[in-house]
């Protein structure tokens, strides 16, 4: 019989993280612990530099701690890492999509990675940005990219959003939709950790 573990909803926790880049003397992150619990929006708010990259990174274990811990629903950043990644909605600072996809194509085969057959709330948030499915993402705007990014990003409803400054070349209008989509996530009770370098806007 195959054992099931069940995933507890316990939002984001880091415990003492620390890291230290090979060739660097001074941690860019020193022994941080926060948690982001479910259905609270953490604005992780920093200076450039600051390390608040190097804190998703290692959440995403595309980086591993010199120190310290790091985990999404009680899972390890780094010995549970493919089930971690399950939980999460990610938006990348400066995000990588396959240039020649279009946003449909992109959008189509992300939402089937993640076996989501329900497309309803993938087609309110392509309404709501206005997002453009029908070009190639080389031929998008920066503004137009971040949408797919973000739309990307929230469509499966994940237990856990990490948005590495999500606000980034959205004009106001649409920071307006963001936001929304952000009332939504806390309202389903996500955790959200979304870094910015906006004081107002964390
Ligand atoms: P933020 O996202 O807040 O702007 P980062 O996490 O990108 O900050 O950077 C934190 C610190 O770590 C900075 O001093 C930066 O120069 C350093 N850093 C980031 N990435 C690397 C790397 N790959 N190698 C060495 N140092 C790095």
């Amino acid at each position: 019989m195959k054992a099931y573990t069940r995933i507890m909803k316990t939002g984001i926790t880091l415990t003492d993280l620390t890291k230290t880049y090979h060739g660097t003397k001074t941690p860019a992150l020193d022994r941080l612990s926060l948690t982001v619990a479910p259905g609270e929006i953490y604005g992780y708010l920093g200076a450039n530099g600051a390390g608040k990259s190097t804190t998703i990174r290692l959440l995403l274990n595309f980086i591993q701690p010199t120190k310290g811990t790091a985990t999404v629903n009680d899972l390890d950043s780094v010995e549970d890492t493919v089930k971690l990644k399950k939980q999460v909605g990610y938006l990348a600072g400066d995000i990588a999509l396959y240039p020649k996809a279009t946003g449909k194509q992109t959008l189509d085969y992300l939402l089937h990675l993640q076996g989501v057959d329900d497309t309803s709330y993938r087609d309110t948030l392509v309404k709501r940005f206005g997002a453009t499915l029908d070009k190639p993402i080389a031929d998008l705007s920066k503004g137009n990219r971040q949408k797919i990014g973000i739309i990307q990003a929230c469509m499966h409803q994940p237990s856990v959003l990490i948005l590495d400054e999500p606000t980034s070349g959205l004009d106001p209008l649409m920071q307006e939709a963001f936001y929304k989509t952000m009332r939504e996530a806390k309202a389903r009770g996500a955790a959200v950790l979304m870094s910015s370098h906006n004081l107002a806007e964390a």
